[in-house]
């Protein structure tokens, strides 16, 4: 395993250093470190993005309004996302992650928590994922969304073992994950927690995202999703419950109690007019995330801002700081974000503009410039596959 140089950031303009050696904060610098000074700038944590599509990366460049307008989530699903990750090939997923990632780091976010699905090019998928973030320098969770909506029990079995081959590095772990409730079968959750547990990981799903997920496990005699989950023995510990719009208040705690975090994707859920996730409150371990739009946490923030105002929630601050504490729990690092043993992940803001992004003691953004490739060249091959893209998912 490739460990970075050490590494000395700072000192700030508060005075503030931070080291890292192996990765990891440390509590004073190694002998012989590089030092990346920033007397004008303010260092900070890296921002976690806790969900987020990587394959709909490719969205922002063009793609197409569907036709028919959809009238609600599931024909968003159907008319759009599932459409697009049919259409994915292998060229065009990296493209989309080769952008995302490189525009997530330069906005100052230095984890993100991935859940993909391209059903018709399964294996093998998390490994375009992993060596894209190997490249940019991003620390990921990374799993396949197992479904049975396409192909059946099979291709949840594939999504499954794709699960298995992610290729783990001091930057990039996997999780185990399913869609959501509403396209798998009972034996799919078994399989799923089960696979959770021999991996030592946890299981990444999306959990009462619509009312539709909701009535779907009631039809399956389940009170509801989590409720489904836990009778299936698949609430892992330390599992990720993505949106979780629909559920009580009774149940958000629930969550708590067996040790699931919830993510709440504000923008995502206005955007598919599924609702305002107000029980989210009552959650113990709650973080943000995106849900595919772009990884700027702070845009993120701002949304959820506006929006808890707007819906008279007044507990909604801490979220963004949240993910720290998830994301070092799977990396097995302190959760305090900077303190000694923490994850090696800082930004170095100067005039509200990223100036460097750290990740593991990598610089991965310098003076405002990707070091792992050219956003530039990133972009171009982006818009030049997106136009392929949508070719093949107006044949869909
Ligand atoms: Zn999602």
């Amino acid at each position: 395993m490739a460990l970075s140089e050490p590494l000395l950031v700072g000192p700030d303009r508060d005075g503030r250093t931070v080291a890292i050696v192996d990765g990891r904060v440390a509590g004073s610098a190694a002998q012989g470190s590089r030092t990346l000074s920033c007397t004008e700038g303010r260092i900070a944590p890296g921002a976690v993005c806790a969900h987020t599509h990587l394959y709909s990366g490719l969205a922002p460049y063009g793609m197409p309004a569907p036709s028919p307008a959809p009238e609600n989530f599931l024909q968003i699903l159907e008319r759009v996302w599932w459409r697009l990750d049919r259409a994915l090939d292998a060229e065009t997923l990296r493209a989309a992650a080769m952008d995302y990632v490189a525009r997530a780091l330069l906005a100052g976010t230095t984890a993100l928590i991935d859940h993909h699905e391209s059903p018709n090019l399964i294996e093998g998928s998390l490994a375009i994922l992993a060596e894209v973030c190997e490249q940019l320098g991003m620390r990921a969770l990374l799993c396949y969304g197992a479904t049975e909506r396409n192909f059946g029990r099979i291709e949840a079995e594939r999504g499954l073992a794709e699960c298995r081959r992610v290729p783990a590095s001091s930057l990039v772990r996997g999780l185990v994950g399913l869609h959501a409730c509403f396209t798998v079968s009972d034996d799919t959750i078994r399989a799923a927690a089960d696979l959770a547990r021999e991996l030592s990981t946890v299981l990444h799903v999306h959990v009462a995202e619509d009312s539709a997920d909701v009535r779907d496990s009631r039809s399956r005699g389940a009170a509801g999703p989590l409720e489904r989950l836990s009778n299936l023995g698949a609430l892992v510990p330390g599992s990720i419950l993505a949106h979780g719009v629909h559920l009580t208040r009774g149940q958000v705690e629930a969550a708590g109690l067996a040790s699931c975090w919830l993510v709440h994707n504000p923008r995502s859920n206005e955007g598919n007019r599924v609702g305002y996730a107000g029980n989210l409150q009552f959650a113990s371990k709650i973080a943000l995330g995106t849900d595919g739009w772009n990884a700027d946490m702070a845009e993120e923030e701002a949304a959820l801002v506006r929006l808890a105002k707007d819906h008279g929630d007044n507990r909604a601050a801490g979220r963004l700081a949240g993910g720290h504490a998830l994301i070092a729990e799977r990396f097995r690092a302190v959760s305090e974000p900077l303190a000694p043993g923490a994850l090696g992940d800082a930004v170095v803001w100067e005039n509200e503009k990223v100036r460097h992004s750290i990740v593991g003691g990598r610089v991965a953004v310098e003076d405002g410039r990707l070091i792992g490739g050219n956003i530039d060249v990133i972009s171009r091959a982006a818009r030049d596959s997106a136009l392929g893209l949508w070719e093949r998912m107006a044949a869909i």
